[in-house]
């Protein structure tokens, strides 16, 4: 029998996680469909329960239900357990398998696809929102020299950075939080736009300077081109600008190896999205 999974969220009819897990699935050889479902902003339980009495394998988990997520898994991975946040369901008899992929994927995208190593690289982590948690696990497992994760809320910057002070064997004497202003003077080999600004064709306040000589900056956001933040780093000085697509793949393929024990090849769909 044909295997079922699906996104849910709300909204979630622009998700390209359909069309990027059926090519997984033609690539692989694997017998899935992979569907999308609107769930109420009231109804995230109901839906999943009804997904798995009908013979749902596995869910990808976005806005705004990943923390609903969390508390519904039975089990769950350690990056999981690090984010308190969960974007990757896998259902085994009464098991309830709760995974986050996105921060895997942001580190993979980086490393991998463009060949930024981050061991040893002081690294800037704009914002402290959802896709902040899930991201501050992995680049530590990377081993930077240091990771500021700056936020124009600061007490969430620092509720973040003191949540992984207790985390599993993770480096994190190099871990600090910071506001915006405080980063004058300071300087950066990746740059990490994790903040909700671009949407609103915004970007955060920083100051001049931020970018070191041959930086990465990497802006989660996808979908918009150039964005503000993109535009500000070319203008001081980044060497290699990246939006979100990439991390969107990778997580997606980190997901796929969680449910079928296969990691598909990302990079023909990471081209065909940009291409798109
Ligand atoms: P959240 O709503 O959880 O967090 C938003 C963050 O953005 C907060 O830190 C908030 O700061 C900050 N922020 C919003 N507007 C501004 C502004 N004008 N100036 C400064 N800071 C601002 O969102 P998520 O973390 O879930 O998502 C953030 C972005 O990441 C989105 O664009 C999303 O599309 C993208 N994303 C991409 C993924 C991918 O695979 N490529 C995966 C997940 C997310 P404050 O705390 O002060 O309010």
């Amino acid at each position: 029998m044909t295997d079922r999974y699906a996104v849910i969220g709300n909204p979630v009819a622009h998700s390209k996680s359909p069309f990027i897990h059926a090519e997984f699935a033609r690539q692989t050889g694997q017998d899935l469909v992979y569907e999308r479902i609107l769930a109420p902003l009231e109804g995230f339980r109901a839906a999943v329960a009804n997904f798995r009495a009908e013979g749902g394998k596995g869910l990808n988990v976005t806005l705004p239900f990943k923390l609903e997520a969390f508390q519904i898994a039975n089990e769950r991975g350690p990056r999981a357990q690090d984010a308190a946040a969960v974007n990757t369901l896998k259902f085994e008899g009464a098991t309830i398998y709760g995974e986050n992929t996105d921060g895997v994927g942001l580190v993979s995208d980086i490393q991998t696809n463009l060949g930024f190593s981050i061991e040893g690289r002081d690294v800037l982590l704009m914002g402290a929102g959802g896709a902040a948690q899930g991201a501050v696990g992995p680049l530590l497992e990377a081993q930077p020299a240091r990771l500021v994760i700056a936020n124009r809320t600061l007490d969430k910057a620092e509720r973040l950075a003191e949540r992984f002070r207790g985390a599993r064997g993770l480096r994190v004497d190099a871990l600090t939080a910071s506001g915006y202003r405080e980063l004058a003077g300071q300087q950066f080999q990746i740059v990490i736009n994790s903040t909700s600004a671009s949407l609103n064709d915004s970007v955060p306040d920083l100051p001049q300077g931020v970018f070191a000589h041959d930086s990465l900056a990497y802006d989660m956001m996808y979908g918009k081109g150039m964005t503000p933040f993109l535009e500000l780093a070319l203008a001081q000085g980044a060497r290699q600008l990246a939006d979100g697509i990439g991390m969107l793949v990778e997580q997606a393929a980190q997901s796929f190896l969680t449910w079928r024990g296969v990691r598909p090849e990302t990079r023909q769909v990471i081209a065909a999205l940009k291409a798109a």
